[in-house]
């Protein structure tokens, strides 16, 4: 078997992987970052926070940057008043820049739409108009399940304008998940579409909010944006066409200033690990962070750069790194509406050469898609335009890395592993491109003005190369501020472990390499113990997607009568590879091959093919479904599953082959 791209003898598990990519003296010499960014943010962290959200607009100037007497609930930029949507339309139509694209939309039929930043202005203005008709206020809660259309956008920048909260509920969802956030957040109004565009099909939308809202009692209205044409049944008592109530709307609209606390969204997490917690975010620090992560992380050049965020606009990356960072930070951006295979495999990188996208963020799981698919078809195209590519969601291999760096990335580009999560609402750990020389499946450092450790059971930082829990020991500005309506469990899912040195617990396992860069683990709850060893899913699952019949790994530990728990991995194989792969040889073989990359006590007790992973909507591994596959026990909740059917296929594959 050929060795793919003569890397896999050099790379290893996560414990030696040890090389490195310094930053091109060309790149580092035009970065927006500089080492110095650490100093001063260590120097006085506050005046560094001041300083960043001096480049907001402020109405009022704060009085205070930090008031962290009632934590854990912080206030930052205290009494400083702003409009998060002027912040990022208005102002840059001032400045003069009405004229620069905001958004590149691309429908998956291949349709397409340029918005000006001047006409996203006029947008926005209407879409506010139309919602205040409809009685829409300050602290009002609306919900938005809509497909990645530009209307999206425009109504959560109208609710942002309005001072109303958004509930975004991804488009994916059932009717059932959406009518527990509707009813969690008491919306007033849903905001949805007659249908959406998924895989060359038109599926409908509106039905599933039509089911939902039978048992909904807070909405008032329902708005259908029309998209796909197709049929839709109607109340008209309730339902209004988007087209009615917002074309015709003054397009000018006189944006209020509101507190720097004041409520600006509710986004439920993605529910990888249990039921989804609906997690308050506020104005000013929110706002502040996403505009400086965004320009710092991605290296931003508002007048030249083409960014492009593959996110779902239902997944927090889409909330920072879609809507308010980009826009905030008057960048031109790619909006795609569909699925990467849609009508072809190259699909992304078609759109990549048809904009001249020039900083590219994605997730692990579908690099490892493009992996499984073949470095053949990014070559077809004209990547050239590439100059910063980033990661987000889950840890990314080694393997999957190099491959981004190399199929994608020209060997050339920088590459951000960002870790943060719907909670910390911002980037907080993550290389700064140009600065660091970047480590493949390592996020690295916190950034200016982050702090986190590593720390073990006392909170007590663990030393260079042993395993630990990640903390976040200072508040920051884009910190939720709390779990909606339930202030008891956010205590107690994030403070209450190190309650006494007033560190947030974040769930995640991490270490610390020699130099002190962190690597995450995988999530705490996933941790497998082996025989009394601690071993990490991240570190198995690496080790096999280093194998080169392996596209996709998850492990699991599944509990065993001898060793406490054994490690149950489930693989989908690299596209290409013949049927022996699956065999009885080969899966021993595999077997080996971990052993060898971490130690014999790693090496899967069982190895099973499957064609599918069960993934959530923003494309992380469900491990928990797969213990109880493992366990042979009756598979737990599967509403936030992106596709439902993913675990009969699972658990046919496994009947039939066993
Ligand atoms: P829930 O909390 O409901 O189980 P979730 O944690 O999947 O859902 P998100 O907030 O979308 O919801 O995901 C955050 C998590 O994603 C992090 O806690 C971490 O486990 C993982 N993650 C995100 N980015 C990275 C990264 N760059 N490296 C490693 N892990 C990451
Ligand atoms: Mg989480």
């Amino acid at each position: 078997m050929s060795q793919p791209e003569g890397q896999h003898n050099e790379l290893s598990n996560l414990l030696n992987e040890s090389r490195t990519f310094p930053p091109s003296e060309e790149f580092a010499a035009q970065a927006n970052a500089s080492a110095e960014l650490y100093e001063k943010a260590d120097a006085d962290r506050e005046a560094f926070w001041a300083e960043q959200a001096s480049q907001l607009h402020w109405e009022t100037e704060w009085d205070q940057v930090l008031d962290w007497s009632g934590a854990p609930f912080a206030k930052w930029f205290v009494g400083g008043r702003l409009n998060v949507a002027y912040n990022c339309v208005d102002r840059h139509v001032e400045a003069g820049n009405g004229d620069r694209v905001a958004i590149h939309w691309e429908g998956e039929p291949g349709d397409s739409r340029r918005i000006t930043y001047a006409e996203l202005q006029r947008e926005v203005c209407r879409t506010a108009n139309a919602l205040a008709s409809l009685g829409v206020g300050a602290g009002d809660r609306v919900a938005i399940y809509l497909p990645m259309l530009p209307e999206a956008v425009f109504a959560m920048l109208a609710c942002a304008r309005l001072g109303a909260m958004h509930s975004v509920v991804f488009g994916g969802f059932s009717a059932e998940a959406l009518r527990s956030r509707v009813n969690d957040a008491q919306a007033k109004v849903v905001i949805t579409s007659d249908g959406q565009y998924r895989r060359g099909k038109a599926l409908p939308l509106k039905a599933n909010v039509d089911e939902a809202v039978k048992e909904t009692p807070s909405v008032e209205h329902v708005i259908v944006v029309r998209r796909t044409g197709g049929e839709v049944s109607w109340d008209d008592s309730r339902d209004k066409w988007w087209h009615d109530v917002v074309e015709g709307k003054p397009e000018t609209h006189t944006p209020e200033a509101f507190d720097s606390e004041h409520p600006l969204f509710i986004l439920y997490t993605s529910g990888t690990t249990g039921k989804p917690k609906g997690i308050l975010h506020t104005s000013g620090g929110y706002l502040t962070q996403a505009a400086y992560t965004h320009r710092t992380v991605f290296d931003l050049k508002p007048e030249s750069d083409v960014y492009w965020c593959t996110a779902d606009i239902g997944w927090v990356t889409g909330h920072t790194y879609i809507v308010y960072g980009p826009l905030a930070n008057g960048a031109t951006q790619v909006i795609y509406e569909g699925t990467p295979n849609t009508p072809h495999e190259g699909r992304h990188w078609e759109v990549v050469a048809k904009y001249g996208v020039t900083i590219y963020y994605t997730a692990p799981t579908t690099i490892r898609t493009f992996m499984k698919w073949g470095a053949e078809i990014p070559a077809r195209y004209d990547l050239s335009s590439l100059r910063v590519l980033g990661s987000v969601g889950e840890p990314i291999n080694p393997e999957a890395w190099i491959w981004y760096r190399k199929h994608i990335g020209g060997d050339r580009t920088p590459i951000v592993d960002t870790w943060w999560q719907t909670e910390t609402g911002a980037i907080m750990i993550s290389p700064l491109p140009g600065v660091t020389s970047t480590k493949p499946g390592s996020a690295q450092r916190p950034l200016p003005g982050i702090s986190a450790k590593v720390v073990n059971e006392a909170g007590e930082q663990v030393p260079h190369g042993s395993g630990g829990l990640l903390v976040l020991d200072k508040p920051w500005p884009s910190m939720l501020r709390g779990i909606w309506g339930d202030d008891d469990r956010y205590r107690e899912t994030y403070w209450s472990k190190f309650a006494d040195l007033g560190y947030y617990f974040a769930g995640d396992g991490a270490k610390y390499d020699d130099d002190g860069d962190i690597w995450l683990l995988g999530r705490v709850d996933d941790v497998m113990n082996v025989s009394g060893h601690r071993i990490s899913t991240t570190e198995v699952e690496s080790a096999l997607v280093s194998h080169p019949n392996v596209a996709e790994a998850a492990v699991v530990g599944a509990s065993d009568p001898t060793t406490g728990q054994g490690i149950v991995a489930f693989v989908i194989l690299r596209g290409g590879v013949d049927d022996a792969a699956s065999g009885e040889a080969a899966l021993k073989e595999l077997r080996e091959h971990v052993s060898r990359e971490i130690g014999p006590i790693a090496k899967p007790r069982q190895i099973m093919v499957v064609p599918e992973l069960p993934k959530t909507r923003s494309g992380k591994i469900m491990r928990r479904l797969l213990r109880d596959v493992a366990e042979n026990r009756e598979i737990g909740d599967v509403t936030t599953l992106a596709d439902s059917s993913v675990m009969d296929l699972i658990s046919k594959g496994l009947k039939s082959s066993s």
